[in-house]
C-alpha cells in the first residue's frame, strides 16, 4: 500500500501539474452493487459524483494520511485513497470499444506508462488540457468520493486520522506513544493513532531504533520512543527523497518506480542478513531478518538486534 513518502510524491507532483485546469468529464468502469475488490469504491450514484466534480477547477492537490485530496472550486474537495495497488498517472488514454482486444483502456503514452502495473486503469479525469488523471489499481480497492469540503472533512475518513508524524514534535510524539497500549508495529500503524505509516515503513524505524515489532509500547523506555521518534522522521524523509517504494505497485504519475525500495533494510528482506554494521570496524550484525505474522500482516526484523 502506498504509505506516507508514495502518497507524498503523487501530491506534490500532481500539485505541480494540474492546479489550475478544469475536470471536463468523468469515466469508470465502476458498477454499483458489486462488492469490494470487485470494483473500486465510488458513491453509487455516479451521475451525482460527475456533477460534484465536473466544470470544477483544480485548486491545489496535497495530502492528509494516506488521503490525496484535491481543492475544487465551489467549496469542493475530491478524496482519492489508493488504498492497497492504486496509484493516480497523468497521462492520455483511449477507451477500446472492442471487446477482442485485451486492453479495455490504452495509454496513448510510450515508456514506463505501457508497464503492465500502470495498465490496470479503472477510472479517468478528463482534464482541460486535453491530459487526464486516471487511477490504475490491479486490486480494485481505492476509494474515491467529492462533495461539499466541509462535509468530506467531516468524514470518519479524515476525522479520524491521527496527526502526521512529520508534523510532530518529539514530545508530543512521545506523549502519544506513551498513552498508548499494544505492540509497537501495530500502534505505529494505526493511523488513528498517527497517519500516514504502514507496513514497509514501520519494519524500517523499528530496525533502526532496534526494537522487535512485538514490543509492547506501554514497556518501553522514554529514550526508545524518542528514538522511533528520530527514525520515523530519518526513514520517511529519506523514503520521500528517494520518492518512495515500489516494491508492488506504487508508481509516480508518470508511471515511474521510486527507489527506496533498493536501499530499504528489513522490509521482505526475510532470510538476508542483516545489514547493520558496528560502526567504524566493519563488522556485519550477522543476524538473519525473519519474518512473523502481526494482525494479518507481515513484521520484517533481525532476530539477533532487535531482540524482544
Ligand atoms: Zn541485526
Amino acid at each position: 500500500m502506498p504509505e506516507l513518502p508514495e502518497v507524498e510524491t503523487i501530491s506534490k507532483d500532481l500539485n505541480k501539474k494540474i492546479p489550475g485546469l478544469k475536470i471536463r468529464d468523468f469515466w469508470t468502469d465502476f458498477k454499483a452493487g458489486k462488492g469490494l475488490g470487485k470494483n473500486i469504491q465510488l458513491p453509487p450514484d455516479i451521475g451525482k459524483f460527475k456533477k460534484e466534480i465536473i466544470s470544477r477547477k483544480i485548486l491545489k492537490v496535497y495530502r492528509k494520511g494516506k488521503n490525496i485530496l484535491i481543492d475544487l472550486s465551489g467549496g469542493k474537495l475530491l478524496l482519492i485513497h489508493q488504498k492497497m495497488t492504486g496509484h493516480l498517472l497523468v497521462g492520455k488514454w483511449q477507451i477500446n470499444k472492442v471487446k477482442s482486444l485485451k486492453l479495455k483502456v490504452q495509454s496513448l503514452v510510450s515508456g514506463e506508462m505501457q508497464e503492465k502495473v500502470n495498465n490496470y486503469i479503472h477510472a479517468i479525469f478528463y482534464l482541460s488540457n486535453g491530459r487526464q488523471l486516471a487511477l490504475s489499481d490491479l486490486r480494485k480497492f481505492a476509494k474515491i468520493m467529492a462533495g461539499d469540503k466541509d462535509k468530506i472533512e467531516a468524514l470518519p475518513d479524515l476525522k479520524n486520522l491521527g496527526p502526521d508524524p512529520l508534523e510532530l514534535t518529539e514530545k508530543e510524539f512521545v506523549e502519544i506513544l506513551n498513552k498508548q497500549k499494544g505492540k509497537i508495529k501495530q500502534i505505529l500503524m494505526d493511523q488513528e493513532i498517527l497517519s500516514g505509516i504502514g507496513n514497509i515503513y514501520s519494519d524500517e524505524i523499528l530496525w533502526f531504533a532496534k526494537i522487535h515489532p512485538f514490543a509492547r509500547v506501554e514497556k518501553l523506555s522514554n529514550k526508545n520512543l524518542k528514538n522511533i521518534y528520530k527514525y520515523t522522521r530519518q526513514v520517511l524523509k529519506e523514503a520521500i527523497k528517494l520518492r518512495g517504494a515500489s516494491i508492488s505497485d506504487y508508481r509516480d504519475p508518470e508511471g515511474k518506480s521510486g527507489g527506496y525500495d533498493k536501499i530499504r533494510r528489513v522490509y521482505r528482506r526475510e532470510g538476508e542478513k542483516c545489514p547493520l554494521t558496528s560502526l567504524g570496524t566493519g563488522l556485519y550484525c550477522n543476524g538473519i531478518i525473519k519474518r512473523i505474522k502481526i494482525g494479518g500482516r507481515s513484521a520484517h526484523f533481525c532476530s539477533k538486534c532487535q531482540k524482544l
